[in-house]
């Protein structure tokens, strides 16, 4: 073995620059971020074409074909201006026809008989084919001479102006040599477990395929080393993290915390709400900071969870602060906390950007202090000005609505970090949450409250429908309660992908329109003489604001709305909803909606509208049947995998290159083992075998994915 000859990949020859054939093409690789043949070989196919023979073509379908010329001439064209045409005979081992190349005459010198052509375009139906995109090619990936096969998959590659896929596929036909320099970063023992080709080979499957399954092969192999480097750095870090001691861990006997848990409470803790604390008590018992996730939807109570935590703080002598990302959500929060701590004397303060000058010098002057315990906010929190005398617990609510700067600004003044407690209402199933949140400790609140009432809903399909739900929803309005009415954000012309915009981005005006025009609709008609507000994002801050407090002292008797409803309006009196055209939000969307409702004692309901289509909707099934979250988010995730995709905002899980979710689910809880199993046995990525592992964790995540983790 010692004497067998060796080959090393040589990784420095990928740093060869790539020799485009013009200027114009070097422009087009360019603008695709392709310099090197190292690059040109990650540009991975976004799908593959169907590589026809020639004699399966069909008339007016795009198609490729790998041909090779027999004869080439070219013909003059009698319009003027126009330059010769380019026709060449080409052939497969099918058949032959007549290929047209329009305005490219040089094309006689490039192609002479014997050449072998990768040809995109068009049959006549008359024997010829027009060309759109054409390259030199070998018979890679499309049928053999001798008619092995019928036909083989010709990949596509996402291309620019100057540079076609056609043209792409070449380059990659060139520089496949350089394949044997592809290095290797998964552990031959890993790959054996994991049953993966090694990486060289995933990609000359996706580039150069011979088989129906090659493509698929190489992709999950090249998905699996994104999932695993991904987790990799999220378990190092967190094994850093845990690694940097220095914040005051919370040891002590529990005073205030244990006497308000047993006697300030209105009602008994859920058994998740008393597990959830308990993960709390031991995270800020070590002398490190706590980051820990804490998921449960709207209404489960997350704010006990939180106010526990941040009394740990308060009975220590230190400060804690909770952070929300709308001034509304921080004045509930504010509310909510005073009315939880009860008979406690601590001192609690509200800061957002409308607090008065006057109050928020006070307010900063009593942080800076010590005097103040406890601080409800905005953005405002993070302001540079604001200094805490000791910030020792702060959380912060729909975390994700904040970025990672932003999320760290909290308490950065200090010299140790404080114990974070993030927290969502948006219910992820298992696998998301770790390909999102894979460092950070989680904490699940499932069980909603006793006492809940199940919310009524029921899908309204035709005019009778719709007629017996405003008859619901005038008879509550009768009774005394309040109800919605929410639009969505695209009118019914709209492209049907068109949906609800990501999170963050403003809601396009059409929405606005749908909400103003349904509003003057139901004046007049449903619901005319009961008193409607409309709230919709367009509107000004202070408008909002008035409309919502219309609503929430009860002056109004409806709002009419678009998904900005969906976080921060708490108005239990509300017990209808009706949701127009259902059907054009996502499940975890109707499902935050829907929480708008049911929040007081009395009995709700929620209606989905939509055209008859939507009868046989899965997604509204599964509303009607489910009321559990976290259910609905595994459904959701189930439906999406069978592709009932259903808009921008459900699909925003786009955070992987090659990987794609929920389809690679099983792949990354593959990944995730394999990482946990690398960082126990290796922390430090220091074994020979994972050298190459630490290579890409730097090249991908940057220097910090490799600091040392102290020991
Ligand atoms: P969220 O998770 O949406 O932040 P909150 O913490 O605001 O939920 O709780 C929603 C409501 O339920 C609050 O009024 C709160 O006082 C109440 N609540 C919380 N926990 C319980 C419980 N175990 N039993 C009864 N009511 C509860
Ligand atoms: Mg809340």
């Amino acid at each position: 073995m010692i004497r067998a000859p060796v080959r090393w990949p040589r990784p420095s020859r990928l740093q060869a620059t790539l020799e485009p054939a013009s200027g114009k093409m070097a422009d087009g690789l360019g603008a695709l971020g392709l310099h090197t043949v190292g690059e040109l070989l990650l540009h991975l196919p976004t799908a593959s074409r169907e590589a026809r023979t020639v004699a399966a073509l069909r008339t007016g379908e795009q198609a490729t074909v790998a041909v090779q010329v027999q004869t080439i001439s070219t013909r003059a064209v009698r319009r003027r201006g126009m330059r010769p045409l380019v026709e060449a005979t080409v052939r497969d081992a099918t058949g032959s026809m007549r290929a047209t190349f329009f305005n490219q005459p040089w094309l006689l010198a490039r192609y002479p008989a014997g050449t072998h052509l990768l040809l995109h375009g068009k049959a006549d139906g008359r024997g010829g084919f027009r060309v759109s995109h054409h390259a030199p090619g070998t018979d890679v990936g499309g049928p053999r001479a001798g008619g092995e096969r019928e036909a083989g998959a010709v990949p596509h590659y996402r291309a620019a102006e100057g540079v076609s896929s056609t043209q792409i596929l070449t380059l990659m036909q060139h520089a496949r040599g350089a394949l044997a320099d592809v290095a290797e970063p998964l552990s031959a023992a890993a790959r054996v477990a994991e049953g993966l080709p090694d990486r060289a080979s995933a990609l000359a499957a996706m580039h150069f395929p011979r088989t129906e399954t090659d493509p698929e092969t190489g992709r999950s192999r090249l998905a699996f080393e994104e999932l695993l480097l991904t987790q990799l750095a999220f378990l190092r870090r967190r094994a850093g993290r845990r690694a940097l001691t220095g914040t005051q861990a919370l040891g002590a006997e529990p005073s205030l915390s244990a006497r308000w848990l047993k006697d300030g409470l209105p009602f008994a803790l859920t058994a998740d709400q008393r597990r959830a604390i308990d993960a709390v008590r031991e995270d800020l018992a070590q002398p490190r900071a706590m980051q820990r996730l804490l998921m449960g939807e709207v209404g489960s109570g997350k704010t006990v969870v939180a106010l526990y935590a941040m009394l740990r703080a308060v009975e220590h002598g230190h400060q804690a602060a909770l952070m929300a990302p709308t001034e509304t959500l921080a004045e509930q929060h504010f509310a909510t906390l005073q009315r939880l701590l009860g008979s406690e004397p601590v001192s609690l303060a509200l800061l957002t950007g409308s607090t008065s000058a006057r109050r928020r010098r006070d307010t900063l002057g009593k942080l800076q202090s010590g005097e103040l315990s406890l601080i409800v906010g905005t953005h405002a929190l993070i302001e540079p000005d604001v200094r805490f005398h000791s910030l020792l617990v702060a959380v912060v609510d729909e975390q994700h609505r904040f970025g990672v700067r932003q999320r760290a600004a909290l308490g950065d003044d200090e010299g140790a970090p404080p114990h974070m407690l993030h927290m969502t209402a948006t219910p992820i199933p298992r696998t998301l949450a770790l390909a999102r949140y894979g460092d950070l400790d989680t904490s699940t609140l499932r069980e909603l409250p006793l006492g809940r009432q199940p919310i009524d809903t029921q899908l309204v399909i035709g005019p009778n429908a719709r007629r017996r739900a405003y008859e619901k929803l005038r008879a509550e309005l009768r009774a005394g309660r309040q109800a919605y009415v929410v639009c969505p954000l695209v009118e019914e012309a709209e492209s049907s992908e068109a949906m609800a915009p990501a999170e963050g981005v403003s809601e396009p005006e059409l929405g606005q329109r749908a909400a103003t025009a349904e509003l003057e609709r139901l004046r007049e008609g449903e619901l005319e003489g009961y008193e409607l507000v409309l709230l919709h994002g367009g509107m000004r801050s202070a408008e909002k604001q008035q409309a919502m407090s219309a609503f929430a002292s009860g002056r109004a008797d409806v709002l009419v709305a678009t998904t900005v409803i969906e976080v921060g309006i708490d108005v239990p009196n509300a017990t209808v909803m009706i949701v127009e055209n259902a059907e054009r939000f996502g499940i975890s969307q109707l499902h935050q909606l829907r929480g708008r409702v049911g929040r007081g004692e009395h009995r709700a309901s929620c209606f989905l509208a939509g055209p008859p289509a939507a009868a046989g909707s899965a997604k509204l099934r599964a509303m009607i049947e489910h009321a559990d979250g976290f259910r609905l988010a595994e459904i959701d995730l189930g439906l999406r995998k069978e592709g009932e995709l259903v808009g921008t905002r459900q699909s925003g899980f786009r955070q992987f290159e090659v990987a794609s979710l929920p389809q690679d689910e099983l792949l990354l809880e593959r990944a995730r083992a394999r990482a946990e199993a690398i960082v126990a046995a290796d922390p430090q990525l220091l074994a020979p075998e994972h050298a190459l592992l630490g290579d890409e964790l730097l090249e991908r995540f940057g220097a910090d994915a490799l600091e040392p983790i102290p020991a």
